[in-house]
């Protein structure tokens, strides 16, 4: 099954079949490849054919960049599916899923081909006569993609349409846990060149396949002006200082720890919906999952009794078989959950859920039943990310109260209020509310369209992915003052003669 996806979306055998790194599958532990991790020189080389290929793709006009984004596009609309069975049989996400995100991947292109004919400076009244002022939006240099193993390919895309377009080579260091997502976009993408012809350099766009220590080169390498790096906030707390110590640039996109305020006036039924598919989807293992509902007193014995009553239907089993949630990444993963879980019960948490299943069928599978944790304070257990299906619920009554404790934990990724209350509502998005990168209104905090500008605050890094004017993040910026006049007069009238 998966040398004929592989087949159909042009990735070699040699370079999934031969190496001396073993890939398996998430759904039952099988093995589903073997590729070659790269060394030292090997990610030192590739830095060097990425400068190259920057200086020839800088020249192409912006447009015609767009062009081959554009093809790309249509790459990924023809090979949809058989990308959308990759991420589910790589990192086990649910087909539906894993659909949606190669269409978030076709989304940002579509923004990105648009984006390539509108790269806007400005131009700027000048104080001097015979004088004007501009500013000018100039390629940045090769950049440096890291990202993480629950979205294995819509963050690369995100980063890399728009780079593109900017006029940047790229460099992309995957997750060890899903190295075949990379290896198929990386064909993809090439087939688009194919087809563009002579105008995109070789390596315009190049994987590196390693580990932490791949990563740790880029992040130190003067040559890549931007690292973008999706995962852990322990990671993101190793690479930005040293970005910064050889004064690059970094965008973080690291960990969240996403609340629901649930307020009296909501509409019930929106909610439990909004909850289930933001607290279990993708089995509690999305940077905007649920983590923490923050409900009314008065009604947080009745949604709690609705939420047991739902999560007990959810159908839970092989993501590629039409099941809701699928399995966590590995065993230490589900070690990590049941740890968590562990530490509540020892406070005294009520929960509901969190056990293996299907042990028996997947011995190498990490099934677990999401859970439900009620607690009475937001302790630091709640307050640390466990990337698992936990869904502590604490109860307020008073709605200030609420926003506090939305936004007491250490991470700023995304939130959302349930409510009917225009004054709440409000209050939530405004400048005294959530102190988050995304805060919604009657929606989850889960599911973001690419249209926006994503990414958290706090030690969810500050970074901005996708849409909005993020394109300026993979450009240099340049003012420009032109004298046509035949007088030198200098700024703030100085004299100088
Ligand atoms: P991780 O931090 O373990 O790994 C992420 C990537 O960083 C991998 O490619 C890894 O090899 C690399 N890496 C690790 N240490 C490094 C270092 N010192 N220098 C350079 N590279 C290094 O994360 P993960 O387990 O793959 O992903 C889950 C985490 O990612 C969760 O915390 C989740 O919230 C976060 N995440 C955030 C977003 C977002 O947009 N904010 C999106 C997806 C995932």
């Amino acid at each position: 099954m998966i040398d004929s996806i592989m087949k159909r979306l042009g990735v070699s055998h040699d370079l999934y079949r031969n190496g001396n790194y073993t890939v398996r599958t998430p759904i039952d532990g099988s093995v589903i490849g073997q590729v070659s991790l790269e060394g030292a020189e090997a990610v030192d080389e590739r830095i060097a054919k990425a400068q190259q290929a920057f200086e020839a793709w800088r020249k192409v006009p912006a447009p015609r960049r767009g062009e081959l984004v554009r093809l790309f596009a249509q790459q990924l609309r023809d090979h949809k599916e058989d990308l959308g069975q990759l991420v589910t049989w790589e990192c086990g996400k649910i087909l539906q899923e894993g659909l949606g995100e190669v269409q978030e991947m076709i989304d940002i292109c579509d923004l990105a081909v648009g984006q390539s004919r509108q790269l806007f400076g400005l131009t700027i009244a000048s104080e001097r006569p015979g004088h004007h002022m501009r500013e000018s939006w100039h390629p940045l240099g090769p950049i440096g993609l890291i990202t993480a193993f629950n979205f294995p390919v819509a963050p690369w895309a995100w980063n890399a349409a728009l780079a593109l377009v900017c006029g940047n080579s790229l460099l992309w260091k995957p997750s060890e846990k899903t190295p075949l997502c990379a290896l198929a976009c990386q064909a993809l993408l090439e087939r688009a060149m194919e087809e563009f012809g002579d105008d995109a350099p070789k390596d315009l766009s190049q994987v590196i396949l390693g580990d932490r220590d791949a990563g740790e080169r880029l992040v130190d390498d003067p040559r890549i002006p931007l690292i973008s790096a999706t995962g852990s906030t322990r990671m993101g707390r190793e690479v930005a200082p040293r970005v910064a110590a050889r004064f690059g640039r970094s965008i973080l996109e690291l960990g969240g720890n996403n609340a629901m305020i649930l307020a009296p006036s909501a509409d019930l039924d929106m909610a439990v919906r909004a909850i289930l598919f933001s607290a279990v989807g993708t089995a509690g293992q999305r940077c905007t999952t649920l983590r923490r509902l923050i409900v009314h007193e008065s009604i947080r014995d009745e949604v709690v009794d609705r939420l047991k009553k739902a999560y007990a239907n959810i159908s839970i089993g092989d993501p590629r078989e039409g099941y809701l949630v699928g399995p966590l990444i590995d065993s230490q993963a589900y070690e990590q959950m049941q740890s968590a879980l562990e530490r509540a019960r020892q406070q005294g948490a009520k929960i509901v859920g969190g056990e293996r299943q299907l042990a028996e069928s997947y011995p190498d599978g990490y099934y677990v039943s999401p859970a439900i944790v009620e607690v009475e304070q937001q302790d630091e257990l709640v307050r640390h990310e466990t990337f698992a299906p936990i869904l502590y619920v604490m109860g307020y009554r008073d709605f200030d109260d609420a926003l506090a404790m939305n936004n007491d934990v250490p991470q700023g990724l995304s939130s959302c209020v349930f409510t009917t209350d225009v004054r709440e509502a409000e209050t939530f998005v405004s400048a005294v509310g959530s102190d988050c990168g995304i805060a919604n209104v009657n929606i989850g905090p889960s599911g973001a369209e690419i249209g926006g500008a994503f990414g958290g605050e706090k030690e969810t890094g500050g970074g901005r992915e996708s849409g909005s004017d993020v394109w300026k993040s993979y450009m240099r910026r340049q003012t420009n003052t032109v004298n046509y006049s035949r007088e030198l007069p200098l700024a703030q009238g100085i004299k100088f003669d």
